[in-house]
């Protein structure tokens, strides 16, 4: 591997290294790894004195073994052609690993959306939007984008009532995209699954004693220490819950401007706050600054959530981290040249392909409740109640004993649409853990996570080929 290969080129290293190992011929392999459809168009946008910016736009489908295609829109200055391919090809590969059935796809507008007006954004999305369905590059049973870096619920309800306009009577119209606010056809608990996932990713990878006996670390995630780069959606989340349910400490939060550390663990919240107030984590009350971002990343550590970009760990300064485990809450923050170097000093990195895939299994549950047009739970939630609390009942009369309000409310309370999310989220990231790490450890030729990864993955997309009858 160069060192100045691109991003597309180092998720092709990842899938050739696995692909390797599977009986699969060059053909079928060539059609998994290359991108089916690749959309570049260009569109004007007047500002208000008159003027007009011609901005870069993208949608890319990575594969179509299985329809619709999905992932994120990313809005961002620098983003180009081999970025958006690269990010399209990991969806295809982190869909298949946490059994979505969905294909890969990715988007992106060339813009920093911090230097356009409300106003300016909208037009650019819903003319985006406009774009994609002309070439119907977007649609319910056809590519449905989410999310991703630099956008959010608002650009994704735009999109929603875009199509849903260019498509009167359709009935699942608004399934066309995920991540929509509640009002608007979400679901419960996507704005935080990405980050709920890394924490439980975190979680199951603590939970083998084995595996933290040989980082030199205790099992389980209480009172690890962790740091945070991103203080996005991704990485706000991922810290609050590996803080509140795990009972791990964020000892540091790394942003663009800066970072901070605090041996006695940070409140994201808090800290979150204090950045909206002030404009900058620095000068956060009790914590020190480290005003160079980078020099954050090769604090001394037991986990590291990179959960900003691409391309954070690189051969540059992989030597220095000193974290035992790496939580890839971004999508290709470790390039293959510092991911040898890691793994040379024993470091368990659990990839991006898994690590982050909670978002689109949730966009997944917000999709079939689209078109199911019911809230999830909706149907059983009082039978489950009335189920729980004539068990409760029957157990009093037979033991003569009574149970308190508290006990009773907490045995009888039927599950809502949140509880089912984070059950379904839940289960499939502990799912998938259990897995890659049997692959991981039942083949000597497979020498980490990350290569179990995608080795599930192109297993599973080589299958529906076989299956579909495309290639024997
Ligand atoms: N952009 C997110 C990702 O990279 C979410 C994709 C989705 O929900 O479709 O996984």
């Amino acid at each position: 591997m160069t060192a100045h290969a691109s991003f597309f080129e180092n998720v092709i290293s990842y899938v050739d290294r696995a692909a390797a190992l599977t009986k699969h011929s060059k053909g079928l392999l060539d059609q998994i790894k290359h991108c089916n459809s690749v959309y570049h168009f260009e569109f004007p946008i007047r500002h208000p004195d008159g003027s007009v910016e011609v901005v870069k736009a993208w949608r890319v489908e990575h594969s179509h073994h299985k329809l619709p295609t999905k992932g994120g829109i990313r809005y961002a200055p620098e983003v180009n052609e081999d970025e958006v391919k690269a990010l399209a090809a990991l969806m295809t590969y982190k869909c298949a690993i946490v059994d979505v059935p969905f294909g890969g796809a990715k988007g992106a507008i060339q813009i920093d959306p911090s230097k356009y007006s409300l106003d300016q954004l909208e037009r650019i999305t819903r003319r985006y939007t406009h774009e994609l369905a002309k070439k119907n590059f977007i649609g319910p049973g056809v590519d449905v984008p989410a999310p991703d870096y630099g956008t959010g619920e608002r650009e994704m309800a735009w999109i929603a009532d875009t199509y849903s306009a260019m498509n009167p009577g359709q009935i699942d119209a608004i399934a066309c995209v995920t991540g929509k606010p509640i009002s608007q056809g979400g679901v419960r608990g996507r704005r935080e699954a990405t980050g709920r996932g890394c924490y439980y990713a975190l979680r199951e990878a603590c939970a083998h004693a084995d595996d933290m006996k040989a980082l030199g670390l205790t099992p389980g995630i209480v009172g690890k220490r962790v740091v945070v780069q991103g203080l996005g959606n991704v990485g706000f989340h991922a810290a609050k819950f590996c803080r509140e349910e795990g009972d791990a400490k964020i000892i540091a939060i790394i942003e663009r401007e800066g970072a901070i550390f605090n041996e006695n663990g940070l409140n994201e919240t808090d800290v979150f706050q204090f950045r909206k107030e002030t404009g900058s984590v620095l000068n956060f009350p009790g914590a020190t600054n480290i005003p160079n971002s980078a020099d954050a990343l090769e604090l001394e550590c037991d986990v590291l959530i990179p959960a900003a970009l691409e391309n954070q760990i690189t051969e540059a300064n992989a030597e220095r981290i000193q974290a035992r485990i790496i939580i890839e809450g971004a999508n290709g923050p470790t390039t293959p040249g510092a991911e040898e170097i890691l793994l040379k000093k024993g470091v368990l990195i659990v990839p991006d392909v898994y690590a982050n895939a909670g978002g689109v299994t949730v966009s997944y549950f917000e999709w079939l409740k689209n078109l199911s047009h019911v809230r999830i739970g909706r149907m059983g939630k009082r039978y489950e109640q009335a189920a729980e609390t004539r068990m409760l009942h029957a157990i009093e009369v037979a033991t003569g004993k009574r149970f308190t309000d508290t006990e009773r409310n907490l045995v009888i309370k039927g599950p809502d649409e949140q509880d089912f999310v984070n059950s379904g989220l839940e289960d499939t990231m502990v799912e998938a853990y259990q897995r890659l790490r049997e692959i991981w450890k039942a083949d000597k030729r497979i020498p980490d996570l990350r290569t179990a990864a995608f080795y599930d993955a192109i297993e599973k997309v080589a299958r529906t080929y076989g299956e579909l009858g495309i290639f024997p």
